[in-house]
């Protein structure tokens, strides 16, 4: 896994067997002594045992000790000593299990967090191109499940019993949610051991994405039903992930190696001071995550430790793929490294990333893995903000409006992002607005989007940014589709925020990371308020699931079958032809998208057409059928039909 000739770093910290507890550490090589404590509870307690480590035989940084007896159930940590003083207390850079708030290992036996049936458990199939992402937050999704939020609402509900906990995602009503919309895999937001919930007072119900790694190899305890029994989140995890491979969806992992929670007090800063983290010329932190530091993934030691943590992830959770937060920090070298290590355990497991930083980080900006620089990582994806910020407008003011709002001079970029960012005679690069070039070799190399959990999301967007929108549920609901129906049918691989099918909202916070329940929570009663808007999500995701024509997966295919057609201002339309070729039952497909205030009359290729999306609703069976050269496309809409 190391470069050749480097050292194979060994993060094995606590090898736990009923005879005796063997630890294990890396510092730096200037480490003067490593002490390890023995604990009876994960937080307070009693100390119990205090050893010493032994720097290994012909090593300068790595340390181990054994401690005789049956530990199991107790609680441990290292101390490094440097320049003459200890650094404090750390469960090490790679604790599995831990005690309430992380600050502690846990000694247990991982074999027993395995659920019933684990060694069954079965990566669903799903190629690479097919996916289609569903990003949720474990408390936004089910907090509010059992309150009913407008008593207008009569219609019961199946209730939660764990409201706000990974294993709600193994209830009925929930697997029911997913697979009725139709997505296959479900892209969870920070579920590693984050820092800035209390997991002793859980009572006080605080909210947090969880963007402030602590522990990045063990589970958040305020998803679990008992944060203080180690086991607990463990399994919980693991059930959660056997019940969405039950049903066919599989579970990708929001992985923020970029930075941690804090320096000073961090696992990796207390173990290995200053090697983890990139530093100005100055000699002050670097700080391209835009949360006080930055990671050094150039260094042997982040490197390997990135790399084992997604190989640990996959082995002994089995998750299915991963997101990587502002991946615009880490270095090509070390994404490709990753993508090839998890490509060789699976090659349809997706590898994507914020092709971006928060901030000018401390390494050359061409070796950087954003996403101008994708071309050189062919296994790995990248978020396009191109076709989001054409869609709903800049990411620079929440007022701002662009194609949805019926502004003209998106239609590139709308074009950009139908055909997966990929070069495509037809896209005139001039005139995208970011990328002046394909920034993709392959279109699974894009990740489609209009809104996510940062920034607002759709709702509000369309609500703050298109005049009469705000308070005429009719216009919202005509422009949510549309922006939708561009994501969904475009050749990159599609991804949309839970509760967008809720029509849910966020009370137009900007940025809810820590806002309350009230914020975030998604509201039920939306399925039922708006059946058209779920409805359509899911005949949407249908449609692009049956149609090989909407996810061609290579750009040698989407060059061959995808035409545009003449559109004009704020209106863009295409043919996918002769689909025959690739297996599709619908030889050729045409979907117009009209931004416009007003109807637009475009004309077509001569033959008969079924219509089968006319802007309310998706219907493959065909809505009619006309013998027409030309059709005139309703305000802000989508037209799809096929011949
Ligand atoms: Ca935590």
């Amino acid at each position: 896994m190391a470069t050749a000739g480097a050292h194979d770093y060994n993060f094995n910290e606590m090898t736990y067997t009923p005879k005796a507890t063997t630890f294990f550490l890396n510092t730096n090589d200037d480490a003067q002594a490593v002490t390890v404590r023995i604990y009876d509870a994960g937080k307070d307690g009693n100390m119990l045992k205090q050893i010493d480590l032994k720097r290994v035989k012909g090593s300068k940084n790595e340390w181990t000790g054994k401690v005789k007896g049956d530990l199991k159930g107790k609680f441990y940590t290292f101390d490094v000593k440097y320049n003459g003083a200890f650094m404090g207390e750390t469960p090490g850079i790679f604790a599995k299990a831990v005690g309430v708030n992380g600050r502690r290992g846990a000694i247990l036996d991982l074999a027993e967090t395995n659920p019933e049936g684990w060694g069954q458990d079965a990566r669903p199939a799903i190629a690479l191109k097919d996916h289609v992402i569903y990003e949720m937050h474990h408390r936004d999704f089910s907090i509010a499940r059992n309150v009913n939020l407008d008593p207008s609402v009569t219609v019961k509900r199946v209730s939660t019993e764990y409201p706000g906990k990974f294993l709600a995602l193994t209830e009925p009503w929930a697997i029911g949610h997913l697979t009725d919309l139709g997505v296959n895999a479900v892209h969870v937001l920070p579920s590693y051991d984050y820092a800035s919930i209390d997991e002793t007072k859980l009572d006080q119900n605080r909210y947090n994405w969880g963007y402030d790694p602590l522990n990045y190899n063990v589970p958040e305890g305020g998803y679990s039903t008992n944060p203080y029994d180690p086991a607990s989140r463990n399994r919980e995890f693991k059930q959660m992930v056997q019940a969405l491979h039950k049903a066919g969806i599989r579970v990708i992992l929001d992985v923020v190696y970029n930075h941690t929670f804090n320096i000073d007090d961090g696992n990796f800063q207390r173990t290995c001071p200053g090697t983890f983290y990139r530093k100005n010329a100055d000699g002050s932190w670097s700080n391209g995550s835009g949360c006080g530091n930055e990671t050094a993934s150039e260094q042997e030691i982040m490197r390997q430790f990135m790399l084992t943590s997604v190989k640990y992830w996959i082995d002994e959770y089995h998750i299915d793929g991963f997101r990587f937060d502002l991946m615009g920090v880490h270095d090509i070298e070390t994404m490709n490294m990753i993508a090839d290590l998890v490509h060789s355990i699976d090659p349809t497991m997706l590898v994507y990333g914020e092709g971006w930083s928060a901030g000018s980080c401390a390494y050359p900006g061409d070796r950087l893995a954003v996403k101008a620089n994708v071309k050189q990582m062919p296994g790995i994806a990248a978020f396009s903000d191109d076709i989001r910020d054409a869609l709903r407008g800049p990411w620079d003011g929440d007022d701002k409006a662009a194609f949805l709002g019926g502004l003209p001079g998106f239609e590139e970029s709308i074009k950009f992002g139908i055909v997966g960012a990929i070069q495509h005679p037809q896209v005139n690069y001039s005139k995208v607005n970011y990328s002046k070039e394909p920034f993709a070799l392959e279109p699974t190399q894009m990740i489609s989007y209009v809104s996510c959990h940062d920034d607002m999301c759709l709702v509000d967007r369309l609500r703050a940014s298109v005049p009469g929108v705000k308070g005429n549920d009719k216009e919202l609901v005509k422009l949510d589709l549309l922006a939708q129906t561009a994501v969904f049918t475009s050749q990159g691989i599609p991804f949309m925020l839970s509760g967008e099918e809720l029509l849910r909202d966020k009370k137009g916070v900007h940025n809810s990371f820590e806002s309350p329940d009230s914020i975030n929570r998604l509201d039920w009663n939306g399925k039922f308020k708006h059946p058209e808007v779920f409805n359509y999500y899911k005949d949407l995701i249908a449609l692009r699931k049956h149609h090989q024509g909407f996810c061609l997966g290579s750009a040698d295919l989407v060059r061959k079958h995808l035409e545009f057609l003449p559109g004009g201002d704020c209106l863009v339309a295409y043919r996918l032809k002769n689909l025959s070729q690739v297996g599709d039952t619908w030889n050729n497909i045409i979907v117009i998208l009209n931004g416009n205030k007003e109807k637009r009359t475009v004309k077509l290729p001569k033959s008969t057409y079924t219509i089968v999306g006319d802007g309310d609703v998706i219907n493959e069976n065909g809505l009619y059928t006309i013998p027409t050269d030309e059709i005139i496309v309703p305000a802000r809409s989508a037209i799809i039909m096929h011949d």
